[in-house]
């Protein structure tokens, strides 16, 4: 067998509908800034990357993961939350090895690399 990749960190993408869930999105975002030590994204209203719908990002080392994650399992407001980590194999990463909480929304394989050099974002620096 060969080594399993490395979980560089991870990422929780929180979607939303900007007509009628952003108010549930700033609800979420705001419990996690004020418990856990992440760097969140800005809010992305306009698609980008693979996503289908608005979101935005939350990036944390794999040592937040066991208290986030279980956090974001009971507070996420109904909203769907896409948790991947980051080895060095986006396709995968966001296709294979994801997480959904809530239901799964599509997302767009075309623009994935099957595989990166390193990681291409600079070390997570927590805003919260
Ligand atoms: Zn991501």
């Amino acid at each position: 067998m060969s080594t399993p990749p490395t979980i560089l960190s991870w990422h929780a993408h929180v979607y939303f509908d900007p007509a009628s869930s952003r108010d549930r999105a700033e609800r979420v975002r705001s419990g996690i800034a004020a418990r856990f030590k992440v760097q969140l994204g800005r809010w992305h209203e306009v698609l980008v990357g693979p996503h289908t719908a608005p979101m935005y990002q939350v990036a944390f080392e794999p040592a937040v993961f066991a208290e986030l994650v279980p956090w974001l399992a009971l507070n996420r407001e109904a909203l769907s939350v896409l948790v991947h980590p980051n080895t060095l194999a986006p396709r995968a990463d966001h296709l294979e090895h994801a997480l959904w909480l809530g239901t799964p929304l599509p997302v767009l394989s075309d623009v994935l690399p099957e595989r990166i050099e390193r990681a291409r974002e600079s070390p997570i620096v927590p805003n919260t």
